[in-house]
């Protein structure tokens, strides 16, 4: 990755930090996501679902509540950035013994990595999920649920820095043998209350995500999405470019391709995208409220229930480390998006 990148800038010049993250992830041969399963305690970090399967179980009484209010009709289940599959087999397993739902799903994951590709084949393989890369493959047919856990942050943003007078764009670029960071000049204004060096992020990728969903909905006749971040619910100023190997941060300029790169999620951005498309927006709410609201306390309770001792720890753990503001309740946030239909979200 190193090299390729290197000539690249030597031959294009600077790359922006979009450019630089879509590549650092998505590039086919070198690219983080391509390469590797870069999750669990032997892998980069550890998401929700990893973490305990009450995540999905939830996640799956939610869609239940709005496939329920929907009519119970055919469905297409659209995971986005489905990982290993943990949380889709989760929601499917806690499903299975409502009637009709199982025969009247089909399953469809958004994925770019062969390598997750593979785990999610092998996870779900009873439900013959079909892959697509991006909305215009995924079937128009029927009414479509969207669920996305940790996936609007590894699209692409790109970082403007407030100059003197105007902004710049921060840049990779190159120094000798090494990938530093410059700026140069941003043909265009932004109108962001903000002091010279002050860094805003913004993402082209993740807006249009939110515009394809509620599009795809159109086309559906109707639909629910439920996204899963950590972010900020209001617009700021800020650096939220982040890089993990091994569970600890690390420069994102080293390990290119070795280590997930991701910033924070512009809820407030993702929930305009989805307004201005015309769907209505839930939320975004705080993951531990989300979690509780939808029952995560009693279900943690019940499965303490036949738990031995160990169990009961852990199971106490999971709850905590899901819901509490000090660990992943705060800084996650939830929120849903709906389009033509008037359902209710559950957890709001
Ligand atoms: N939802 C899972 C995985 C989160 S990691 C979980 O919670 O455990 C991000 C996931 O999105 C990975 O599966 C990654 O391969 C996928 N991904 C990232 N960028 C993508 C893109 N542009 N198109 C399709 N999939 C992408």
């Amino acid at each position: 990755m190193h090299d390729f990148l290197k000539s690249l800038i030597e031959k294009n010049g600077p790359l922006d930090v979009g450019q630089f993250m879509a590549l650092a992830l998505g590039h086919p041969q070198f690219g983080y996501y391509m390469k590797q399963d870069p999750f669990g305690a032997h892998g980069d970090f550890t998401t929700a679902p990893e973490i305990s399967q009450m995540f999905g179980e939830m996640v799956a009484a939610w869609i239940l509540d709005v496939w329920q209010q929907m009519g119970a009709p055919e469905l297409t289940l659209l995971e986005c950035g489905p990982g290993r599959g943990t949380l889709m087999a989760d929601i499917m397993r806690s499903l299975k013994n409502v009637p009709d739902f199982h025969g009247k799903t089909n399953i469809h994951l958004m994925e770019m990595s062969p390598v997750l590709k593979a785990m999610q084949g092998g996870i779900l393989a009873a439900y013959e999920p079909q892959w697509h890369a991006n909305f215009e493959t995924v079937p128009s047919d029927r009414p479509v649920i969207v669920i996305a856990n940790e996936f609007l942050d590894a699209l692409p943003v790109r970082q403007l820095v407030k100059a003197k007078s105007g902004w710049d764009e921060r840049v990779v670029a190159l120094s000798g043998d090494e990938f530093v960071f410059k700026t140069r000049n941003l043909p265009f204004d932004i109108s962001v209350a903000a002091k010279a060096g002050d860094i805003f992020e913004i993402s082209p990728a993740r807006s249009l995500f939110s515009t394809d969903i509620v599009e795809k909905m159109k086309d559906c006749g109707g639909g629910a999405a439920l996204l899963i971040d950590y972010g900020h619910v209001e617009s700021g100023v800020g650096d939220t470019l982040q890089a993990l190997k091994k569970h600890e941060y690390v420069s994102p300029l080293k390990d290119v391709g070795d280590a997930d790169i991701t910033t924070h999620v512009d809820f407030f951005a993702a929930k305009q995208a989805a307004e201005n498309a015309g769907g209505k927006v839930s939320g975004p709410v705080e993951q531990g409220e989300f979690l509780k609201k939808l029952g995560i306390g009693h279900r943690a309770e019940t499965l303490k229930i036949k738990a031995t001792d160990a169990q009961k720890f852990d199971i106490e753990k999971a709850l905590q480390r899901l819901t509490d503001s000090s660990q992943m309740g705060s800084l996650f946030k939830v929120m849903g998006i709906t389009y033509g239909q008037n359902l209710s979200l559950a957890g709001f």
